[in-house]
């Protein structure tokens, strides 16, 4: 067009400039973002609004956050359009208070903000977990009518199945005005994630009966309800299911089977499953594999499925100490000392164990014994009391546990004063009585805090939400959710 002599114009510039953001990078020259920037500045509509937060969305959408945010900070005027593509930048590129920043900023100069930016700042406040904020922009989405939009439906669902609330998650699903793909996934997830299985088979029907197409997502939301619920005809069902859906099963979805046949101890059918791949197992195949090596004490599989994993380039401490503890619950202790050497060789830092509660718009983080907390003696001295009802209703502490999966710092701690434990410790104190204490832990929880902590709902009569990084628990009158498959 511009060799032909057609000027660049305010009309031009943004379709331009959409078609940069939405080519994929290995399409896309790098310099593209900025010689169309560069381009636009020798025209007469270098200061229009309307262009200006065209090339704005382009540098977010491309990444190029620091020149999205001088465009911004540059322009004579600033439209919905330039605030929302900042703001989603950030979100999208997990720059969460930046995100959050130029939010506030925009609520303090009134500025209008749409459905869009809504939903990526409820997307930011689902992956921080942070309910309260999240609540809050939720209720101001309800003011402006904009939570009828099914981009804002669908991040406040997922909102509040990540914070532990699923049944706020299941109101919000049922009482969306219009649904769209984006919100019968989240709510997939959402059963998948806190263990309804059935549920989330049934609203698979309900969506195609809806005249929803099943994407990826959707298949992959299935498979991770049948992982969590061991549940493996089904799974191979479903993972057969997304071809004649026109899906072909991405690295993700061979990741979600070899979980499912590895959580019910079928290795060796999980590596068949891993050699068959169309194309190189990532990390994420390795490490599920790994994982339940770990379980079933696999020793000579879990050695493969490190080694293997390391190849990918994985500096993941999890691994190393996944493979270790494989080799210790195997009874091959030299093997598993060296294990633990070749993680510090590789200079790799074990993950410190963190639980957080987040109470009265506050957030505490607890590691294993601390006593960093300023009621730390409170929570110390209700979780004895509390413990010795827990024995006397029939609780052992399992000291096996202390030495499997979780790291020294949580080792050399006494179980009883896991990060998890110091949490639902200060929950009970503060949390108020009906309202259900939520934490949020970085590891796998143990053994022995998952048995304590049912112990503990029975005799507290206190419902405890905990999500690890598997999955959520719900702790009610003794029994978890999970049914003690995680
Ligand atoms: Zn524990
Ligand atoms: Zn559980």
């Amino acid at each position: 067009m511009l060799a032909a002599g057609v000027p660049a114009t305010d009309r031009n510039i943004p379709s331009a400039a959409k078609a940069v953001a939405a080519a994929e990078d290995s399409f896309r020259p790098p310099l593209a973002p900025h010689a169309l920037h560069g381009l636009s500045a020798k025209t007469p509509f270098a200061g229009d609004v309307f262009v200006g937060s065209s090339l704005l969305d382009m540098y977010a959408k491309c990444g190029h956050l620091a020149d999205a945010r001088r465009l911004f900070d540059e322009m004579p005027e600033r439209n919905v359009v330039s605030w929302s593509a900042l703001i989603c930048g950030y979100a999208d590129s997990g720059m969460h208070s930046a995100a959050m920043g130029i939010f506030r900023m925009a609520l303090e100069d009134a500025v209008p903000v749409n459905d869009f930016t809504i939903s990526c700042i409820i997307r930011v406040c689902a992956s921080a977990t942070l309910f309260v904020l999240g609540a809050q922009v939720h209720t101001r989405s309800i003011k402006t009518a904009l939570n009828a939009s099914p981009f804002v439906g669908s991040s406040l669902v997922s909102l509040y199945s990540k914070c532990g609330l699923v049944e706020c998650a299941y109101r919000v699903f049922g009482e969306a005005p219009e649904r769209n793909l984006g919100i019968w996934n989240a709510v997939l997830i959402a059963s998948a994630q806190h263990g309804h299985t059935s549920a989330a088979f049934q609203r698979f029907m309900e969506m195609q009966n809806a005249g929803f197409w099943p994407n990826y997502i959707t298949f992959l939301c299935l498979l991770t309800a049948c992982s969590h619920a061991g549940l493996v005809d089904e799974g191979k069902r479903y993972f057969s299911l997304m071809k004649e859906y026109g899906s072909e099963p991405q690295a993700e979805h061979y990741a979600a089977m070899v979980d499912l046949l590895g959580r019910v101890g079928r290795i060796s059918e999980a590596l068949d499953l891993i050699e068959s791949m169309p194309m190189e197992p990532p990390e994420s195949v390795w490490g599920a594999l790994l994982m339940a090596c770990r379980m079933f004490k696999d020793a000579d599989t879990a050695a493969i499925a490190a080694k293997r994993l390391f190849e990918t380039g994985s500096r993941s401490s999890g691994a190393h100490m996944l493979l270790s503890s494989t080799y210790a619950a195997a009874g091959r202790h030299v093997d598993a000392a060296l294990a633990r050497k070749a993680m510090r060789d590789a200079g790799v830092r074990k993950e410190t164990g963190l639980s957080w509660l987040e109470a009265a718009g506050e957030v505490h983080t607890f590691v294993s014994n601390c006593r960093r907390h300023p009621r730390s003696n409170e929570i110390y001295r209700l979780l004895e009391k509390v413990g010795e009802k827990m024995e006397a209703a029939g609780y052992v502490a399992d000291t096996n546990a202390v030495v499997k999966d979780v790291d020294k710092d949580e080792k050399q701690a006494t179980v009883r004063y896991h990060s998890e434990r110091l949490a639902i410790g200060l929950g009970l104190l503060i949390v108020p009585e009906g309202v259900p204490i939520r934490v949020m832990k970085n590891l796998r929880v143990c053994d022995d805090c998952h048995n304590a902590i049912k112990y503990l709902s029975k005799c507290t009569g206190r419902i405890v939400v905990l999500r690890d990084n598997r999955r959520f628990h719900r702790f009610e009158d003794g029994a978890c959710s999970c049914g003690d498959f995680w």
